[in-house]
Order: C-alpha cells, then sequence, then structure tokens
C-alpha cells in the first residue's frame, strides 16, 4: 500500500466524465492540488459514448479533448482509473481516503499501437456499444481513450490468447501479474461526480426491449449513429441490417413513472429531437412517429425543437406507448392510445427507440462509503463536511447544467480546504 502525501489543500474527485474533469481542472487551475478516481480504464463518462451533443451538435471529442490536453498539461492533478474509494475516515479540511485500483494488465510502456488486439483471438460482446458489436480481450475502450493505454479483460482471455498478446507486443507493456493495488491520500474536501447508468430497459415489460433487436435505447442510437460505433455510424436495424424506411421513438421510457424512475430525466425530449436529425440526415424520406406525455426543451432548446417539428415526415403522438409487439417481417408494432382524440393506435415501423432515463450511478453501484441521497439515489452534498455532488451524481441534467454544478462544487471544495 502507498501512501501519497499532498498539500493538505488537495481535493478528491471521484468520477472523471465531464462533471468531474470539470470540478477537478476547475480546482487545480486555482492552485488545489486534485485527485480523478474514475472506476472504469479511461475518462470521459457517458459523453464519450455520444454521436454528438446539443444544441451545437458537435462531437464529443470537442469538448473532452481539451479537458483531456489541460489534465495533462497541469501538474497538479493525478488522475487514477479503474480506481475506487475503499474508505474515508477523518474530519473536513483532513480527511485520509483509501484508494483500491484494479489491474489493468498492461503496464505503462503501452504505446497504444493496437498489435496485441490484432493478434489477440479471443472475443466478447463489446460494452461500450452496449453489445452491438464485439471486441477483443485486450482492447482500447474507445478511440478517444484516455490515457490512450490498452488493458486486458483476463477473464475473457484464453491461455492461446494470453501468449499471443505477449507475443505481439514488442514493448514489453503486457504484464498478466499485476496485482490490486491500494494507496492513501489525503484531501481536504471530495467532490462525488459518479454521473448517471441508463435506466434498465428490461425493466419495462411492456416495451419488450431484448424481444427483438428492432427495440433499442437511446443511448443504443447514439452507438449506432456514431462513425465510431458498431455501423461505423450508418443506422441499420440491429439483427438484419435494414436500412430505415420508419421509426418510433417512445418518451418517457421508465421515467415519470411511480413504478420506474419517478422525475423527469430533463434531457431524452432533447435527446430524441437530436436523434430524429441523425435520421433524418440519412434517410430523407423516413417517417419518424415520436410518442410523448410531454415534449420539455426548456430555454434556449425551444428552438432546436420547434426546428424539428417543422418536419413533414415527422408525427406526433401525444400517448403513453401501452405495447410494442415484434413482427415476423423483423419490425415491430406500436400500440398506444392518442390522448388528445382517444383514438387507439397501432403503427408498423422499422425499429422502436426507448427514450430511457438517467438513474444515478449511486442507486444501481453503491460505493463502498456511504453517501447521503435522496429516494432516487442523487447524491445530495454535504457542504458543511466538505463533501460536495456534481454534475448527473446530483440530478439529471444536460453538460451545460453539469458543468456549471461542477464549477460550483469546485468552489465549495475549495472553501474548504483553505478554512
Ligand atoms: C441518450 C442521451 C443523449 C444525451 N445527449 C446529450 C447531448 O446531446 N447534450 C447534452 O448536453 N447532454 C446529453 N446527454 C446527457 C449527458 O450524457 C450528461 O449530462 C453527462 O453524461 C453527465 O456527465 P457526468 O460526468 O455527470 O456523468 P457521467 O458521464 O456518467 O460520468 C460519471 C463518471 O463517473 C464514473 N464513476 C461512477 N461511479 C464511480 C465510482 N464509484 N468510482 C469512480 N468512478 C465512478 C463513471 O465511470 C463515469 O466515468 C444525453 C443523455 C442521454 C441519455
Amino acid at each position: 500500500m502507498t501512501d501519497e502525501q499532498s498539500a493538505s489543500n488537495a481535493v478528491l474527485v471521484v468520477g472523471g466524465g465531464i462533471s468531474g474533469l470539470t470540478a477537478a481542472l476547475e480546482a487545480a487551475e486555482v492552485g488545489n492540488d486534485v485527485f480523478i478516481v474514475e472506476k472504469e480504464p479511461t475518462l470521459g463518462g457517458r459523453v464519450s459514448q455520444l454521436n454528438q451533443y446539443f444544441p451545437k451538435l458537435c462531437p464529443p471529442s470537442c469538448g473532452l479533448e481539451i479537458n483531456f490536453r489541460r489534465i495533462r498539461d497541469n501538474r497538479r492533478i493525478r488522475t487514477y482509473t479503474m480506481t475506487t474509494v475503499k474508505s474515508v475516515s477523518g474530519t473536513p479540511g483532513n480527511y485520509e481516503v483509501v484508494l483500491e485500483t484494479m489491474p489493468r494488465y498492461v503496464n505503462s510502456n503501452c504505446a497504444g499501437c493496437g498489435e496485441c488486439a490484432e493478434a489477440c483471438p479471443d472475443e466478447v460482446d463489446n460494452s461500450f456499444n452496449f453489445g452491438m458489436n464485439k471486441r477483443k480481450a485486450v482492447y482500447l475502450p474507445h478511440e478517444m481513450a484516455f490515457p490512450r493505454r490498452f488493458v486486458v479483460e483476463k477473464e475473457a482471455l484464453s491461455e492461446a490468447g494470453a501468449i499471443a498478446i505477449k507475443k505481439a507486443c514488442k514493448y514489453g507493456a503486457i504484464d498478466l501479474d499485476m496485482g490490486v493495488e491500494t494507496r492513501t491520500v489525503h484531501v481536504a474536501s471530495i467532490v462525488w461526480a459518479t454521473g448517471w447508468e441508463p435506466y434498465d430497459a428490461n425493466r419495462l415489460t411492456n416495451l419488450k426491449f431484448g424481444q427483438s433487436s428492432s427495440i433499442i435505447t437511446n443511448m443504443m442510437m447514439e452507438r449506432l449513429a456514431s462513425p465510431n460505433g458498431p455501423t461505423n455510424g450508418k443506422i441499420l436495424r440491429p439483427g438484419d441490417d435494414k436500412e430505415i424506411e420508419s421509426i418510433a421513438f417512445v418518451q418517457c421510457a421508465g421515467s415519470r413513472d411511480e413504478n420506474h424512475l419517478e422525475y423527469c430525466s430533463y434531457i431524452c425530449c432533447m435527446a430524441t429531437f437530436k436523434q430524429m436529425s441523425y435520421v433524418r440526415e440519412q434517410y430523407p424520406d423516413a417517417k419518424i412517429y415520436v410518442y410523448y406525455i410531454d415534449l420539455r426543451t426548456p430555454g434556449k432548446y425551444e428552438k432546436f425543437r420547434e426546428e424539428r417539428m417543422a418536419d413533414e415526415n415527422a408525427f406526433f403522438v401525444k400517448g403513453k406507448v401501452a405495447d410494442i409487439l415484434p413482427n415476423e417481417d423483423g419490425g415491430v408494432t406500436v400500440i398506444a392510445e392518442n390522448a388528445l382524440t382517444a383514438e387507439k393506435m397501432a403503427q408498423k415501423v422499422d425499429m422502436a427507440v426507448l427514450a430511457t432515463g438517467m438513474q444515478p450511478t449511486q442507486a444501481i453501484q453503491p460505493m463502498a462509503v456511504d453517501v447521503p441521497t435522496d429516494n432516487n439515489g442523487f447524491i445530495l452534498t454535504d457542504a458543511g463536511k466538505g463533501m460536495i455532488a456534481a454534475g448527473c451524481a446530483k440530478k439529471a441534467a444536460d453538460v451545460v447544467t453539469c458543468t456549471q454544478s461542477s464549477t460550483a462544487a469546485a468552489l465549495k471544495a475549495i472553501q474548504i480546504s483553505r478554512r
């Protein structure tokens, strides 16, 4: 176990998504030392899975890469990937935090050349693409990965695979004997930026996710439309690669529903309007059906909504979807009641996208340390204790709102460190 002493003004940021990166940079750029702890092998969080992000519809690289560069250039920031917090003891201004790092099985000699993956015979479902394609047992999580270092999923590696990847690496970077490491850091305050997970669509039994490959989630749509996704950006129906002539978006899939997520995830309507653009760009004549309870596009997003609603091949139905029936031709029939006309509707489409909401990670994979949360698992700030929640760990939000709340969290964390 290593013990990393640091100036007592250090801030621990847990979670390396856009919120954690923002809080870390804000604190470090005014002179605090910062530790970023990220459980995955790379920083960037969910934003790195998006194809484009609203409102400007730019690729995620435009926001993330600048932040990665600022982190690389800032000596005050230390990042620990594949790491979680095991315990926190002490008092505000003077915390001792034990961190646990899982083995990457690839050391810092890795040049990111990818020859190990080329040589590796073992494949597993690609979790970054929600299982819509395969990746090797040694892999770079995605092309923007930071740090740009491969990682081995040892459970998926055969004996032959182990021999092949070691032989292929001319830098001696594969180290299958690596073990779990623990280290202690001393910090003044902690920012919880552990983000969100997509709500589990398997729980929405009436919407039949998993019973037909043509029923996907909105995050799967982001990956389908991404140039670095499973179809290189071409939106094709999973299962048979059919081009899209018609598509349905099912809003509030699990959201604003006391049996699932009682709250509005804030971004799902905007995400659907954005994804309508992905479809329209590739399929000028495709019919697009959107089933909704309310369309929520607050503030500056109103114009974005208006533009997409002007599309003459887009049809908006105010009504909650009751059922989705898989069809023999590979498509689905969406069953809903139009709340304005009381008409019962059955619409055949090539595929359906479930606009599932954001559930706080803390509700699904709680940390080893006790943190206060509300009933939905969103983390509550305890500013007196120097423990501050930021971004989607605190509430469902878009990127702009997350970066604002992260800047505010950094300010609180700095204040505690200077008391
Ligand atoms: C379909 C869809 C489309 C969207 N499109 C847009 C868009 O176009 N524009 C927009 O502004 N917003 C969009 N959003 C919202 C956007 O994704 C979020 O605002 C953003 O991801 C929030 O960032 P975050 O850092 O708070 O959380 P995350 O991105 O979830 O990052 C949290 C990080 O913390 C890590 N972590 C979690 N638990 C631990 C732990 N215990 N220890 C260490 N690390 C941990 C995670 O691995 C992750 O890297 C979209 C959301 C959805 C569902």
